[in-house]
C-alpha cells in the first residue's frame, strides 16, 4: 500500500486543505478503512466556520466523522473484523468506566474519546471505537446509507428521549438533515408532523418524508401562533427544536400544550440565553429537555433502522463530490442554509 494519501486538513478558521499525508499506522487494537463515502455535517460546517470545536477537534487536524468503508488493515489483536468487509464506525466511543458511563449516560462520559478524519482515502480507527462502536454493514446496505447512522443515532436517541405516544402533534422546527430525520422519526412512531421550516425546499422536503403540516417560519412570530391554530389552540403535544437558535428555542416552549415536553436538540452558539415565563412553565407544567450525541446502543438502533430501509440516504443526501471539492463544498454549506448532506467520495 502507498505510504502517502490525500485527507483533508483543517488548519483553522475557514482554513482546510486537501493533502497529501501519511496514511495512518494502525496500533494493535486499532483498524484501518478505505473510506468510500463520507457524508458532510452541520456540525463540520459549524467547526469550518468557527475553526475549532472544544470537544471534537483541535486543529490541525484531519477532519470529518461520518463514514462508511472497507477493512483493509487490522491491528494484531483485533478478533471482530477482517480485511475486507464493510464497516461503519461511530466517530466517538464511551470510556464504560466513569461516573457516567456506569449509569448509562455515555453519551456524557467525561473521557469520550472523538475519532476524525473521514474526508480522507484511509482512516485509522483506534481501538477503543473498533471494540466499542464499529459495525458491519450487510451486503444490502449501501455505504451512503450505512454512513448516515452517526447523525441518524443522534436523533433516535433524542426521539426516544422525548417519550413520544402515537397520535401525538409534534412540532419540528427547522428542517434540515436532522430536522428530516426526526420527521421519518415521529411519522414511523404514528405521529402527525408540523413541519416549521424557512425554505420552501426544506417544506417539500418535509412533505416528501411525511410532515402532515408545513409552516413557513418566515412569517416571524406567527409560527407559534399557526402551530396552536392546527391544535384548536391547545399547542402541539411535543416541540422539537432542531435548529440552535435562542429564539427558535423560545418558539418551542411557547408552542407547546400544556403537560406537553420540549427538546431542545439543536445546540446554540456559546453564552447564547433564552428567556422562558416562569409561570407557563409552572402552570403548564412544561417539561424542557436536551439530547446530545449517542450512545453505542442508539448507533446499533440507527443501523437497524437504515437496514430495514426505514431511513436512506436518498432523503438526506442530496449531492456528490471528489475530496478535492471539499473546500468549495464547505463553504458552499456555510453560505446557504437549509441544504441537506454531500456524499463525499475520496
Ligand atoms: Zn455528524
Ligand atoms: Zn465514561
Amino acid at each position: 500500500m502507498n505510504s502517502h494519501m490525500m485527507a483533508a486538513v483543517l488548519y483553522g478558521k475557514e482554513h482546510l486543505q486537501v493533502e497529501p499525508v501519511a496514511v495512518p499506522t494502525i496500533d494493535r487494537g486499532d483498524i484501518l478503512v478505505r473510506v468510500k463515502v463520507a457524508l458532510t455535517c452541520g456540525t463540520d460546517v459549524k467547526v469550518f466556520r468557527r475553526g475549532y470545536h472544544a470537544r471534537m477537534i483541535v486543529p490541525p487536524a484531519v477532519f470529518g466523522h461520518e463514514l462508511a468503508g472497507d477493512v483493509v488493515a487490522v491491528g494484531e489483536d483485533v478478533k471482530a473484523f477482517s480485511v475486507g468487509q464493510r464497516v461503519v464506525a461511530a466517530n466517538s466511543a464511551p470510556c464504560q468506566e466513569c461516573y457516567f458511563c456506569r449509569r448509562g449516560l455515555e453519551n456524557l462520559c467525561e473521557d469520550l474519546l472523538f475519532n476524525n478524519g473521514a474526508y480522507a482515502e484511509y482512516i485509522r480507527i483506534p481501538a477503543r471505537i473498533v471494540d466499542r462502536n464499529t459495525y458491519l454493514i450487510p451486503a444490502h446496505v449501501d455505504y451512503r446509507d450505512a454512513a448516515l447512522v452517526e447523525p441518524l443515532a443522534c436523533v433516535v436517541r433524542g426521539w426516544e428521549e422525548t417519550a413520544p405516544r402515537p397520535g401525538d402533534t409534534v412540532a419540528i422546527i427547522g428542517l434540515g438533515p436532522i430536522g428530516l430525520m426526526f420527521v421519518k422519526l415521529a411519522k414511523l412512531s404514528g405521529c402527525r408532523v408540523v413541519a416549521i421550516g424557512q425554505r420552501r425546499t426544506q417544506l417539500e422536503r418535509a412533505a416528501a418524508v411525511g410532515a402532515d403540516d408545513l409552516i413557513t417560519a418566515s412569517e416571524g412570530l406567527n409560527a407559534v401562533k399557526t402551530a396552536r391554530n392546527l391544535t384548536h389552540g391547545r399547542g402541539v403535544d411535543i416541540a422539537i427544536e432542531a435548529v440552535g437558535k435562542p429564539q427558535t428555542w423560545e418558539w418551542a416552549v411557547n408552542m407547546v400544550r400544556r403537560g406537553g415536553t420540549v427538546n431542545f436538540f439543536g445546540g446554540c452558539p456559546n453564552d447564547s440565553t433564552v428567556r422562558l415565563d416562569t409561570s407557563l412553565l409552572h402552570y403548564s407544567e412544561i417539561t424542557c429537555k436536551a439530547s446530545f450525541h449517542h450512545t453505542p446502543a442508539y448507533i446499533r438502533k440507527a443501523l437497524e433502522l437504515v437496514c430495514a430501509g426505514h431511513v436512506a440516504a436518498s432523503f438526506f443526501v442530496n449531492r456528490e463530490e471528489p475530496l478535492a471539492n471539499l473546500l468549495e463544498v464547505m463553504r458552499h454549506l456555510m453560505s446557504h442554509n437549509g441544504h441537506l448532506k454531500t456524499a463525499i467520495l475520496p
